[in-house]
């Protein structure tokens, strides 16, 4: 008899997707060379919209949502793998196109994955997970661009969420000056614990349309929320500086002119954490486990069960987590 394991499984209904808990077995998992112990996996804004069924992200259904999951591997038919090795997975459309993490066991391709980080626990790597390492691959595209410490105040916004804080603690242990963006103010003692010197309110920011150009403040900027307030970002950034755009946490339009290009040479990145090539993935996650040990992850993690999903894929979309959150599968 094949073995069976738990998961939260989609299953469409008229008024879009259900989750329920559901025994499994390994044959219904789809193919891959890499059969996993999931013991974590994480709660990302993308988790949210996938359980809340937006953004058409997934297209066949019964599904197994989870972007990230760090597990053990069981079995492996891929050689740089064998049973007993630590491994996380994040990104490549998993969770999405593929199933993912919400389940205790998984079967992957051995490309999308790498070795546990150096130092982190499967629950650590789980907390930082998507969100982590996207906040690294945007502090990388910002010094790839010539941010340097001394070059001024770094804005964050989003800065409660799960990429904004380990953005706002990454870019403080890199010794910069952070200005975190929140619509929370209660939140404001928790990101001068992160190592925000300055917390702006999030209305105080974006409260009316963005004029072209404002004063030039910003050095650089860790954007997680888009629409209007990347465009006010975009015009109060220094001569020649960076944004690296992240997220659309507070809409995908962006309405601007290009006067913050043509009049002051600023450069919109874009950081994708999916496709990210394999060997930049490696170096960046390494990056991100000497820079952020896990005891730093720890202070800013909640942990749910795979019960508690359906609500907090809810609460993640309305801005109402703080931090990081991870899902405990074993
Ligand atoms: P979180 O929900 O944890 O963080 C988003 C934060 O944005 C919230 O905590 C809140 O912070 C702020 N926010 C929420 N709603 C609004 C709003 N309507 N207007 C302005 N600010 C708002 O999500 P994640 O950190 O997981 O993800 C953040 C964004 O980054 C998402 O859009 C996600 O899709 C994207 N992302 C992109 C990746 C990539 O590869 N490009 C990878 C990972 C995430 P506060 O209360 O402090 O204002």
């Amino acid at each position: 008899m094949t073995e069976s394991f738990k998961a939260l499984l989609l299953e469409p209904q008229p008024d879009g997707p259900v989750a329920t808990i559901r025994t499994l077995t390994l044959d219904d998992l789809p193919a891959g060379e890499v059969l996993l112990q999931v013991h974590y996996s994480g709660l990302n804004y993308k988790d949210g919209m996938i359980l809340q069924g937006r953004g058409n992200l997934v297209r066949d259904y019964p599904h197994v949502p989870g972007i990230d999951l760090a597990g053990t591997v069981l079995e492996s038919a891929d050689p740089r793998y064998r049973p007993g090795d630590p491994v996380v997975l994040t990104g490549y459309r998993v969770g999405e196109a593929h199933w993912g993490g919400y389940a205790q066991r998984a079967r992957v391709r051995g490309d999308w994955l790498i070795a546990q980080p150096p130092g982190y626990s499967a629950r650590q790597a789980m907390a930082a997970g998507t969100a982590g390492f996207t906040a690294m691959l945007a502090v990388q595209a910002l010094e790839d661009h010539g941010l340097q410490p001394s070059t001024g105040e770094v804005l964050v916004t989003g800065a409660s969420g799960g990429v904004g804080s380990i953005a706002v603690r990454l870019l403080a242990r890199l010794g910069y000056t952070v200005t975190a963006v929140t619509g929370r103010p209660e939140n404001a003692n928790y990101l001068h614990q992160l190592g925000a010197s300055t917390i702006l309110d999030r209305e105080a920011l974006a409260d009316t349309p963005a004029k072209p150009l404002l004063g030039e403040r910003w050095a650089g900027c860790v954007d997680t929320v888009g629409g209007d307030m990347l465009a006010h970002v975009l015009a109060g950034m220094a001569y020649g500086r960076s944004v690296a755009a992240c997220g659309l946490a507070g809409g995908a339009q962006l309405q601007t002119t290009v006067l913050p290009f043509l009049l002051r040479g600023i450069n919109l990145l874009g950081i994708d954490s999916v496709l990210c090539p394999a060997e930049r993935r490696r170096g960046t996650w390494e990056r991100l486990a000497a820079l952020l040990p896990g005891a730093d992850l720890d202070a800013i993690t909640s942990e749910i069960g795979l019960e508690d999903l359906p609500d907090c894929g809810e609460s993640i979309l309305k801005g109402q987590i703080r931090g990081r959150t991870v899902v405990r599968l074993d």
